[in-house]
């Protein structure tokens, strides 16, 4: 254990602050009592205080290393850049965070100010620089992972209570009400003028299984205009690299052990420039009668995904990618993500975790990926060409 302490580890620091706590869920009706939640639900502090911690990197070219941690988008997130002096550190650290916090608001389903709440509302609506970019990247991968990505599953999110914590199991007739308004093919869309107008009542949008990678490539961006060469993010697990360590060597990023997320790590896998982003039904979830229920929607069946996959990690320099197929892939399933792999095995690879605790590994980066439990000694390594 002494070993990981020494490895990048943040996506399971992160975790364990906000996965310790074992909440009470709120009891709004019959159905949500002697409910476990996963974490408390918060929205994120209008004050969002981000508390920087500096030391000494031991590299010549970047000599303060700078942490920057603060809780945001419901999740606790933590910023690390590589720096020449903690003045730059800081100002690139707090430009970030202002990012991410701008753009929390803006995406947010829950403030009445955001501009997804305000469309959620009155059923249409115009979308600003960053609404666009989210719009045009969510249909695009709606079609490409045939609905398993879909943004437009926010009506049963809600009722299941995922978005207020307030949980609920819906009934099958509630579900049936709300599949045929919960597709991406129901809203419509002019890329042009950025409106989205949904096409039936009660629709909504939601770009929670998304906006986290897309923060994560923003704060890339933010951190490269303020000089920074080396640095990373860890957005509630969500893991951004930028380049690798100011001597060139790589990150180690730990993948997290699904059965035992706040313990123990699946493995560490070595990268370099690019996202590491994980799904898990172990993220956001609640508990009645002895069953788990998790916040990762099937759309065909409007309950959350239950084909075996614990968890699962896309590796790829994109990370508003990234987050959008890590959430399709769970939805997937292993042997439909496999075949989705297959034929895009150019943008990205995967890991992931089956309940059989098999380690399923895209070739591409099985041989960076050292597994840390013994618990996984099923390794299947899945190569190309089948
Ligand atoms: P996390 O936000 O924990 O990193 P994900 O990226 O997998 O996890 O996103 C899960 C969130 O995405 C859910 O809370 C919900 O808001 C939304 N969501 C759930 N199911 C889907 C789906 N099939 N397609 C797109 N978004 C989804
Ligand atoms: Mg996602």
């Amino acid at each position: 254990m002494k070993k990981l302490l020494s490895y990048l580890l943040l996506s399971a620091m992160v975790f364990c602050l906000a996965g310790c706590n074992e909440a009470e869920a709120p009891s709004s009706n019959g159905d949500t009592s002697h409910i476990t939640a996963s974490q408390p639900h918060e929205s994120a502090g209008e004050n969002t205080n981000v508390s920087i911690s500096y030391t000494e990197s031991g590299f010549e070219s970047a000599p303060i290393k700078a942490t920057g941690d603060f809780f945001a988008m419901d999740t606790v997130m933590s910023l690390q850049v590589y720096a020449k002096d903690e003045a730059t550190a800081k100002e690139a650290i707090d430009a970030g965070a202002a990012e991410i916090i701008r753009l929390d608001r803006k995406l947010s389903t829950n403030r009445p100010k955001s501009d997804i709440y305000r469309i959620n509302e009155k059923g249409e609506g115009t979308l600003d620089e960053d609404g666009r970019y989210l719009m045009t990247r969510s249909l695009d991968f709606y079609k490409k992972t045939n609905g398993a990505f879909d943004i437009a599953i926010y009506p049963i999110v809600k009722a299941w209570g995922f978005t207020t914590s307030e949980f609920q199991i819906p009934s099958n007739a509630t579900l049936e009400k709300l599949l045929p308004i919960s597709r991406t093919s129901e809203l419509s869309y002019d890329a042009d003028k950025g409106v989205v107008k949904f096409n039936k009542s009660d629709m909504g949008i939601d770009f929670g299984g998304i906006a986290k990678g897309y923060a994560s490539a923003r704060l890339m961006d933010i951190f490269r205009e303020h000089g920074i060469e080396s640095a990373l993010c860890s957005l509630g697990g969500n893991v951004q690299l930028l380049n690798g360590k100011p001597n060139g060597d790589a990150f180690k990023v730990a993948i997290q052990n699904p059965f035992a997320p706040n313990e123990d790590y699946a493995g560490v896998l070595t990268a370099i420039d690019e996202a590491v982003i994980t799904s898990g039904s172990y993220q956001r979830y609640f508990e009645k009668d002895g069953q788990r229920y998790h916040h990762i929607i099937d759309p065909t069946t409007g309950k959350p995904a239950d084909n075996g996959i614990v968890s699962s990690t896309v590796v790829c320099k994109d990370g508003t990618l990234a987050d959008a197929y890590a959430t399709a892939l769970f939805v997937m399933g292993v042997d439909d993500a496999t075949a989705f792999w297959r034929s895009h095995a150019d943008e990205f690879d995967m890991i992931l975790i089956t309940d059989d605790d098999t380690i399923h590994i895209s070739e591409g980066i099985a041989d960076r990926f050292e597994p840390m439990d013994q618990r996984f000694s099923n390794i299947n390594v899945l190569s190309r060409n089948g």
